[in-house]
Parts: C-alpha cells; structure tokens; sequence
C-alpha cells in the first residue's frame, strides 16, 4: 500500500525535462524533514519544511492523502489524463520520497505499466534509499532525478547522504541526474565541496543546481548567486519554472 497525495497534468518546472508537458504522482511520506528549507502557517500551527510540506506532515494533511492498493488504481488515474491528450506524455512520480514505497506492490505494478508501454519515466528522490535493481529491473528503465539534500535542508549528513543509494542508482540507470537546492549562504561557504563529495565519483552524471525559493520574491534573491555559481563550476543551472509562473499555487 502506498499514499497518493495529489496529480495533476503541468509541465516539468525543473532540472533535465523543464518545460516538459508531464502528469504528475505526488506521493506521500518523507524519511527526511528539511526543516530549514522553510516555514508554514497551516491550520494555526507553524511547520517547517520543504515546499511539499503537505505531501511529508501525514497529521495535518491527512485529508489529502489517498491509500493506493493495487497499481490498477494508479493506472485508472492515469487513463483520466490520457484521454485529453494527443500524444504520450512524460511521467513524474514525485513526492515526498516516493521510493519509500519502491518495493511496495502497487507502486512498482505502476512502474512496470509505465516502463512497458513506453513512457518516459522521471523518479523525484532525495536518493537516501538503496533499490535492488536486480529484483526490480523496471527501475533500469527510469530516469532518477537526485536531489540530494546539502547542509541547508537542516537534516544531518548521515541522514541525507547515502553513497550506496546513488551508486545504485548510476550503475544501474541509462540516464539520471543530480540536482542540488542553493541558496546565497550555502554557496558562500562550502557548497562546492559538499557537492564534490557527493558527485565527485561520477563525472559522467550531470549536475543542475537550482535556487531556494518556493516564493517568486526568494527565487529571485538567490537566483543570480546560483547562475555565478554554475558558470564558475560547470554545473547547469536550473529554474523552477512551476514558481516563476505560478508562485505558490500547488498543482502546478
Ligand atoms: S527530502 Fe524532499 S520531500 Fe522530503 S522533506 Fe526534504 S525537500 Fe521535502
């Protein structure tokens, strides 16, 4: 059994595929926290996480979580999008951490349809969690967008890093990718060497490195420092489409 929190039809706002058309599986439940990624009002109570806070606090968004027992349920949600469509679009099966469900059958039942009738799959993941891509070979079929967690998301190192999970995920995938979120203070210290930590064993994997802000006003501050970083670095910068179109609206 799995949690679906929300899906909708967009286009990618983000790393590889921006601007993308893509239907979008927002599935619920985090290993992490990233508590200083940002602060929420929600029914009087202050929360602190990421932008996908709703998809990670079971508690206080519990009416939007959906139980999902059979990929057959996913698939259905799947038809609805397809039949106003033309063409085969780009898959997104984000979170929250979705693999915390990736041996889970209905989530993996959904992984197999996908990857078996040709769509383009992208996998949203902080890759903390190790895949047994021999026991699950679908996953090889799957484009893993990394965005592992640096020191701004508040979470221990331990928490947030495991080598393993991405050595995993890069032996066994044609294409993956990492993406990292900056914002001024990180870059001024040491995000070079945090990232060179985590992809300095993989050159071949590209890396886009995107600003900090679910706000358009905080997209816009740490915009510029990301862009410098990236020319100074190689690395490729990344907007977050979704925010400067449509700041915080969800579903988007
Ligand atoms: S890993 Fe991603 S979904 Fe989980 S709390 Fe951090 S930013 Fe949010």
């Amino acid at each position: 059994m799995c949690y679906l929190v929300e899906h909708f039809y967009s286009i990618q706002g983000e790393g590889k595929f921006t601007g993308t058309p893509s239907i979008f599986f927002r599935f619920g439940g985090c290993n992490l926290k990233c508590p200083s990624f940002g602060e929420y009002f929600v029914k009087g109570k202050k929360v602190f996480g990421c932008d996908s806070v709703h998809a990670v606090n079971r508690k206080l968004f519990v009416e939007d979580w959906r139980q999902i027992e059979r990929a057959q349920q996913l698939q259905d949600i799947l038809q609805d999008h397809l039949q106003h469509l033309e063409f085969k679009p780009h898959v997104v099966l984000t979170g929250g951490e979705p693999l915390l469900y990736w041996n889970d059958a209905a989530f993996y039942g959904f992984v197999e349809y996908l990857v078996r009738e040709g769509f383009i799959v992208t996998i949203e993941t902080n890759a903390t969690i190790e895949i047994d891509f021999e026991a699950y070979p679908a996953y090889k079929d799957v484009v893993f967008a990394m965005a592992v967690k640096l020191s701004n998301s508040g979470d221990p190192y331990e928490k947030r890093v495991n080598k393993a999970a991405i050595q995993a995920i890069v032996e066994n995938t044609a294409y993956s990718f990492f993406k990292f979120t900056l914002g001024r203070g990180i870059i001024e210290f040491d995000a070079y060497e945090q990232i060179v930590d985590i992809v300095g064993e993989y050159p071949e994997v590209e890396v886009f490195c995107m600003p900090l802000g679910d706000r358009l006003d905080i997209l816009r501050k740490n915009a510029p420092a990301v862009v410098d970083f990236c020319l100074l670095h190689g690395f490729i910068y990344s907007d977050r489409l979704q925010v400067r179109l449509w700041n915080r609206e969800r579903m988007r």
